[in-house]
């Protein structure tokens, strides 16, 4: 087992990270930029080492000053956490051509799956369904006029370089392609320096339901159930459930069945995510993520596996902790995402945090940063809290949130938690009535 990981990340995650590696005996290695010098991260860990100014190009994406950290306090792992440099296959080799071990997988799979066309054509091959559309990029305007007559309208452009959300656009009818099709492309361009776009199909009311999987990269593979990621706002996740209320036991187990069967011949190691759009019962394959999820924390209270420790051992060379048939599925799982926004604008709202108090109690679990007198830094994502519950049923978790939600105090800024007390009180969510269209429905509703 590693004696050191260093974290190269910031925020919830890189605690999260921590506290795995110290549940394991393993020492830690913060990372911070300067204005996080006062994070808790780097208080709690058993080192840091600032690798430069707040701007995350200049810090947490700043490859030479991260592997200089790692070799400096000769750390034998980097654990990467979500975003930042997780799914950069170049730093990925780097951390190995070093020899200091990559916790996650190999760099030849991050890079597959990053491109979304080559991730959509592999997973064709591995057998797992697609959605409709172009059977790679699409260059010209008179490719994509007959592919999307071919599928039919309404289309989504999406860059093959995507994430967050970026550089996706819905085409209604055929006369808005053209001006379409150009800015999608000039979006990809300016965020991802790639502007290669592809076609799929526009679902008209699917939810969005990802499977968890996990990979020895010796060809065998577990599946741990499905997250429902419907509720999104610009495509970007706001509340994250398990299981999908729209499954049945018989569905989750055919599905996970295939997802964990394609990472086994693809040879998969660590966690990954299988994300697809489901429909009228059938599933569509959108993308991979090979990396820790946010949302990972609704999967744990529901199997009551530390994915985290899973992604240390494995990287560590251990085989997979269970076998499928002992993968239990038990409850049900909430988390809302709590942003430092303003809950009816969503404009970020940095400052510090007047005071803090976390909810506590049976099933209760706060993945945070914050303390009292923190100042949230403006530079980064706005993401400060994450309040997972567990319940025996749905409507216990439910009310658990509710009553969770209440205790949560954190004053001085503004944070989506009135949007979430308003939400989980709505007959829909309550029903578990929705599709990835539902929650922009109904903030625009509550805006009239
Ligand atoms: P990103 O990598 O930018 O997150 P994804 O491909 O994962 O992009 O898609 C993000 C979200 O966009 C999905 O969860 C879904 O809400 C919506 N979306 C993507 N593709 C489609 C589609 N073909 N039809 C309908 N909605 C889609």
């Amino acid at each position: 087992m590693f004696r050191k990981i260093l974290i190269a990340n910031r925020g919830e995650i890189a605690l999260r990270v921590h506290r795995a590696a110290h549940d394991l005996g393993i020492r830690t290695v913060a990372v911070h930029s300067t204005a996080d010098a006062n994070a808790k991260h780097v208080r709690l860990a058993d080192e840091a080492i600032c690798i430069g100014p707040p701007p995350a190009r200049d810090s947490y994406l700043n490859i030479p000053n991260i592997i200089a950290a790692a070799e400096l306090s000769n750390a034998d792992a980097i654990h990467p956490g979500y975003g930042f440099l997780s799914e950069n296959a170049r730093f990925a080799e780097i951390v190995e051509e070093h020899r200091i071990r990559w916790i996650g997988p190999a760099p030849e799979h991050i890079r597959l799956m990053g491109d979304k066309v080559e991730a959509k054509r592999t997973a064709a091959r591995l057998g797992l369904p697609l959605v409709p559309g172009s059977d790679g990029p699409v260059a010209t305007l008179a490719e994509a006029r007959a592919i999307a007559a071919d599928i039919g309208y309404p289309v989504i452009v999406k860059a093959a370089a995507g994430g967050g959300g970026r550089g996706m656009k819905v085409v209604e009818a055929a006369d808005e392609l053209e001006t379409l099709m150009a800015q999608a492309r000039s979006e990809a361009k300016a965020a991802f320096g790639d502007d290669t776009v592809y076609i799929e199909k526009y679902l008209a009311e699917p939810r969005h339901i990802e499977f968890q999987i996990f990979g020895d990269g010796q060809g065998n593979a577990i599946h741990l159930g499905e997250r429902d990621c419907s509720l999104q706002r610009r495509h970007q996740k706001i509340l994250e459930e398990a299981p999908s209320p729209a499954l049945t036991a018989a569905e989750r187990d055919r599905m996970g069945a295939i997802c964990a069967a394609a990472m086994a011949e693809l040879g998969y190691r660590g966690a990954g995510t299988l994300e697809f759009l489901w429909e009228n019962g059938a599933f569509y394959f959108i993308e991979m993520n090979t990396r820790l999820q946010v949302e990972h924390p609704v999967t744990e209270m529901l199997t009551g596996l530390d994915l985290v420790r899973e992604q240390i051992r494995i990287a560590a060379g251990l085989p997979l902790s269970l076998a499928q048939e002992e993968v239990r599925f038990r409850g049900a799982a909430i988390e809302c995402r709590l942003n430092a926004e303003d809950p009816e604008t969503f404009a970020p709202a940095p400052g510090t945090v007047a005071e803090y108090h976390a909810p506590g109690g049976m099933a209760v679990r706060v993945d945070s940063a914050l303390y009292s007198g923190y100042r949230i830094p403006p530079y980064y994502d706005s993401l400060v809290a994450k309040l997972i519950v567990w319940g025996e049923t749905r409507e216990e978790a439910r009310a658990r949130m509710r009553r969770a939600l209440e205790e949560f105090v954190i004053a001085g800024v503004k944070t989506t938690i009135p949007l979430h007390q308003r939400l989980i009180e709505e007959p829909d969510f309550a029903a578990g009535d929705y599709s990835i269209k539902w929650l922009e429905r109904w903030l625009a509703q509550s805006r009239r």
